[in-house]
């Protein structure tokens, strides 16, 4: 009857209101996620590193940047393929994951590049978990049709308090204080890189030094 036609029609509309919510919910989830790794994609990172900062400030805390990169992965994909160069980057990124605490940030910052950071943390605490991502990045073996290889990474760190020691007067531009953030651990990387790869560096005021 006329009735059964409406909740039929009623329902219909609802299913589909759903789905479109869902849909919704999904796309904001994509817009932040690097499709391969599943970890926060660059865009957001460059987001959500500008809040940390601006709340680190607020609370005078510190707050620890790390740029991680894998080490000869052209050389991984040249030796067994395109392919198995993709795994080794989500294998490497939920092992990072799995290492860090759930407040830490952890972004694909560019090809076999991530990026963490560590809200409240010092720099001594986040020497140790660089460590151990060091470790746990090494310590796992991948097999390739029988051949066994392993897989290292670089860290650079920089820490927020290094070059934002006392409380701003102005209000800090949060944007900038991250883009020279970064810079530093990313200079810390290529001395780790330097220094002969699967190592940590710290960028200290030092390195300002000529
Ligand atoms: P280094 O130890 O100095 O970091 O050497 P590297 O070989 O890791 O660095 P390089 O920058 O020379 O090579 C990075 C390679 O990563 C080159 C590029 O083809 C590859 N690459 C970038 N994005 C992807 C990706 O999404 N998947 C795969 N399989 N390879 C990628
Ligand atoms: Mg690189
Ligand atoms: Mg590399």
């Amino acid at each position: 009857g006329i009735g059964t036609f409406f909740l039929q029609k009623l329902s219909a509309m609802t299913a589909v209101a759903i789905e479109n919510c869902l849909n919704q919910q999904r796309l904001r989830e994509i817009s932040y996620q690097d499709v391969l790794t599943r970890v926060y994609n660059r865009r957001y990172f460059d987001l959500r590193l500008k809040d940390e900062i601006a709340r680190s400030l607020r609370w005078k805390d510190d707050l620890v940047c790390m740029f991680l990169d894998v080490d000869y992965f052209k050389r991984i994909n040249d030796t067994y393929g395109h392919q198995i160069g993709d795994d080794v980057l989500v294998r490497t990124a939920s092992l990072i994951k799995m290492q860090v605490r759930a407040c830490d940030i952890v972004a694909r910052y560019g090809g076999e590049e991530f990026v963490v950071v560590l809200p409240a943390t010092s720099l001594q605490s986040a020497h140790e978990i660089a460590e151990r991502l060091r470790q746990s990045v090494h310590s796992n073996l991948y097999d390739f049709q029988g051949e066994q290889f392993r897989v290292s990474i670089s860290i650079g760190m920089a820490n927020l308090k290094n070059f934002c020691p006392s409380s701003p007067q102005d209000k800090p531009n949060c944007e900038s204080i991250g883009t020279l953030l970064l810079a530093r651990a990313d200079a810390a990387l290529y001395q780790a890189k330097e220094s002969g790869r699967n190592q940590i560096a710290v960028f200290t005021n030092d390195d300002l030094k000529p």
